[in-house]
């Protein structure tokens, strides 16, 4: 990873930038620095953002949850300090942590409307936000005719459940059975630290509360154009949605690729990544695949829309931001 001392990150800045004096200095004067204080502490402006790109017959709309920060010592493989000093180097760096979005994907073709992933709905960071974002496109949740989610962690299937209730009423729920069968053993269960309880526990209610459920044994189309690509490794049963239609292509992977640490190294992981063997392996199969393709990917908890490329830099992955509005 790229080093850089904070000592010459902030010596970087024009010195007026460093340490607040902007504000707190004669700039502004102290009144327009106490307003600045006060608005600062009213509740923020909740703003619900979409992005639209075509594939094909497809329109695909990115959509968030939320975001929660965490904490630099959640990315086993790197020392908190060594993960840190890349946000910084990456002009990212937040006191809580590395920011990671919850995206999901809205995937419509005239005929039916596909969501990929439901978002952490509450139960981590400043989430809650997918059923305000669906609103604005006009859309309740019971005129989503299928879910399809990538993997039974909480911020991707938190949503499917409110209030005690199914939240996808008329929806087909699409899930590798692998995953099915892992997050609903109580032996994996017991053996499971605290931060994975929650999964555990939600697995189990959308199990019951969605008899629609449609447990996926590997590669398969669920409708023409949109299909399930095998990326085992994040969790057993994690997977990865390819759309493709008149020649364009698009593949949500979801967690393969986290902010900040990827895709510069496969051995850094995140915290919830039980079998870490096999989460490197995931991405030293798909990093290097995905540049020479030139894949256009979609990921979970990238900065918003979450859309761009992997690729390769003088040796060294980095990730690209694709156009994601006027792209045609
Ligand atoms: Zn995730």
């Amino acid at each position: 990873m790229p080093q850089l001392s904070r000592r010459a990150f902030a010596g970087a800045l024009p010195l007026g930038l460093i340490g607040g004096s902007l504000l707190g200095g004669g700039l502004l004067g102290d009144s327009l620095a106490r307003a600045a204080t006060q608005d600062a502490a009213k509740p923020p402006v909740v703003v619900n953002p979409f992005a639209q790109i075509r594939i094909g017959r497809f329109t695909v709309t990115a959509l968030t949850d939320g975001y929660a920060d965490m904490p630099y010592d959640y990315f086993p493989g790197r020392t908190g300090a060594e993960v840190e000093q890349a946000a910084i180097s990456q002009f990212t760096a937040r006191q809580t942590g590395v920011r990671f979005l919850f995206n999901q994907y809205l995937v419509e073709d005239g005929e039916r409307r596909i969501l990929i992933d439901a978002g952490a709905a509450g139960s981590i960071g400043q989430t809650g936000q997918l059923p305000d974002a669906l609103n604005a496109l006009g859309l309740q949740p019971d005129k989503i005719d299928a879910v399809i989610v990538t993997h039974m962690h909480q911020d991707h299937m938190g949503g499917l459940v409110l209030g005690g209730k199914n939240n996808y009423p008329e929806a087909d729920l699409y899930i590798d059975r692998r995953d099915v069968t892992h997050w609903t053993d109580p032996a994996k269960r017991n053996g499971a630290p605290d931060y994975l309880q929650t999964s555990f526990r939600m697995a189990e209610e959308v199990v019951r509360l969605y008899p629609r459920l449609q447990a996926i044994d590997g590669e398969r189309e669920i409708m023409r154009g949109v299909s399930i690509v095998d990326l085992t490794g994040h969790t057993p049963g994690h997977i990865g949605v390819r759309i493709e239609d008149g020649g364009k292509s698009m593949i949500m992977v979801s967690d393969m690729i986290f902010p900040v640490v990827h895709p510069a190294a496969t051995d850094v992981f995140f915290l919830f990544e039980q079998d870490r063997a096999a989460a490197k392996a995931m991405r030293d199969r798909f990093f290097p695949r995905a540049a020479s393709e030139g894949a256009l990917i979609a990921a979970t908890h990238m900065p918003f829309p979450g859309l761009g490329r992997v690729v390769a830099d003088h040796g060294e992955m980095r990730w690209q931001v694709a156009d994601w509005a006027l792209q045609d």
